[in-house]
């Protein structure tokens, strides 16, 4: 091998959320670290997002806010909701959140002691704790006792994501975390034993090997950024839907572990979103298919409704509501379409283009369910519930090829709970590591995603890289 142009202990590729967690846990085990970031500057996706923390097991906010949660409860909730196959990493998070949250606030993330106990996609507000999963939904409710545990950062000034941010990367500059911004990784380098042993970057536009005695740390967030990936793994995105994260979330990493025999898993996991509400009124309304048809609990978190939605025939949807409930929905980015009022159910099936009969049978089944407070189809709880029997009545297009379903993919680099990159026998490879969006999520597609559960998890399992990485 040809001579190295540095040599450190631990590179973190990325100075995202993931990123900006591992270098502060090895820098504070002792070694020498260095972050490489692709950008002119830090925060990634994570400090544009809305910086929601799924996290709990009975934080401080969880308390102060009267709810009782503990580490078994989480865990039951995200095995119940959650496909991942691996049981140690979902125990390793619910098990560690509650101190992770104090963790998050002693870095000066900020989060207050209040709460919001209505529907709601994020908060505009300084206040902390939602509801933003499927924890109240059927079956999940009966699996685990439902208790928020969206933990918004501070969002009342700027976003709650670039608070969060602005905290975390104050903290790297000032405990000296070494970063060289507009350094791309383009290879990681291999022994003969296939051992990651540094990484070649593009800085200033000149090429530059630097060594890794102890491991690399790939954060290099998700792939929602390219077309071409998107286009093989995720075909049922529509042509309006639209990519949320930085440019630079290009998949880099995903190449770069592959390059390395790492594994990726959940590569058609993704989470994309249009939500009905806010107003929360709107969920009383029902949502149908093409033929009249429900699908899905209209009271399910957002991310799960579209999984839905995106797996009907045509991927037509049509939120229907009545004169009492009526609003337009709020969610600007979706640009739902108000279609028509009608008078009748059956002008509406008609309008609609609907076989006949059908929505009129959905209507009264869901009509006479309603006024029992039992639905006894999708299991919509009985807050949502009300017949739709005042005329007139109204149908948005929440289609997916007609709304704007904004989306985030979820799969990646394939992890165990140590963060360490797994290869195809499932075996980790030495000397790297991965976390935060570039590797798969825990939950494996919208319909098991909650909000939270890209930040909470990409920053704990950040952590558990740094100090792994620091360790060997
Ligand atoms: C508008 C919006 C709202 C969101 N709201 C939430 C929310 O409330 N809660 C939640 O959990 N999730 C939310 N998400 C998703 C979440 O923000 C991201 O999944 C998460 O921030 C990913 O963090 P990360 O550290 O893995 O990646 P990022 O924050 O994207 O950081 C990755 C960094 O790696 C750098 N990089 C890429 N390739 C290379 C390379 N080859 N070499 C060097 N550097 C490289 C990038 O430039 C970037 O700075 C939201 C996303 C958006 C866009």
């Amino acid at each position: 091998m040809s001579e190295w142009d540095r040599t450190v202990d631990v590179i973190v590729v990325g100075q995202g959320i993931a990123g900006s967690c591992a270098a502060l846990e090895a820098k504070r085990a002792g070694v020498e670290v260095l972050v490489l970031e692709r950008a002119s500057g830090g925060g990634g996706a994570s400090a544009l997002s809305q910086g929601i923390f799924y996290l709990g097991g009975g934080t401080d906010v969880q308390q102060a806010c009267g709810y009782e949660d503990s580490p078994q409860n989480m865990y039951d909730f995200l095995r119940a909701s959650t496909s991942h196959p691996d049981d140690e990493v979902i125990r390793t998070f619910a098990e560690g959140a509650r101190e992770h949250f104090d963790w998050l606030e002693k870095q000066g993330v900020p989060f207050t002691r209040t709460g919001f106990s209505g529907k709601a996609v994020y908060l505009q507000t300084a206040d902390c704790l939602l509801t933003t999963g499927n924890e109240k939904i059927w079956p999940f409710k009966d699996m685990a006792k439902p208790v928020p545990r969206g933990h918004q950062a501070r969002s009342d000034e700027v976003n709650g994501g670039l608070s969060a941010m602005r905290a975390l990367l104050a903290r790297c500059e000032d405990e000296g975390v070494e970063t060289v911004y507009n350094a791309a990784v383009t290879k990681l380098e291999t022994d003969g034993t296939g051992r990651v042993v540094g990484v070649v970057a593009r800085i200033d536009n000149a090429e530059q090997r630097i060594a890794a005695r102890r491991g690399v740390i790939v954060a290099t967030g998700s792939f929602t950024n390219n077309a071409d990936l998107v286009r093989k793994w995720l075909p049922l995105l529509s042509d309006t839907s639209s990519p949320l994260g930085v440019p630079s979330n290009d998949g880099a990493g995903l190449g770069l572990v592959e390059d390395a025999h790492g594994q990726l898993a959940a590569m058609s996991g993704v989470i994309a979103t249009a939500s009905i509400y806010p107003p929360e009124g709107l969920v009383k309304g029902i949502v149908v298919n093409s033929k009249g048809e429900r699908f899905v609990a209209e009271d399910s978190y957002h991310g799960r409704l579209a999984g839905f939605i995106m797996e009907q025939p045509d991927q037509k949807a049509y939120l229907i509501v009545d004169s009492e409930i009526f609003a337009y929905p709020e969610a600007e980015s979706a640009k739902h379409t108000l279609i028509d009022g009608y008078e009748t159910v059956t002008e509406m099936a008609q309008g609609l283009g609907m076989p006949a009969g059908t929505l009129e049978r959905t209507m009264e089944t869901y009509n006479r369910d309603a006024q029992n407070g039992e639905d006894t189809q999708f299991h919509k709880q009985p807050p949502w519930l009300k017949p739709l029997d005042k005329a007139p009545y109204a149908a948005f297009d929440i289609s997916f090829d007609r709304s704007i379903y904004n989306y985030i993919t979820l799969g990646g680099i394939d992890t165990d709970s140590h963060s360490r990159v797994l290869d195809a026998a499932g075996k980790p490879i030495s000397g790297l590591y991965a976390a935060g969006a570039c590797a798969a999520h825990i939950p494996r597609d919208g319909k098991e995603y909650a909000s939270g559960l890209s930040l909470g998890p990409g920053s704990f399992f950040g952590r558990v890289a740094g100090r792994e990485a620091a360790a060997a």
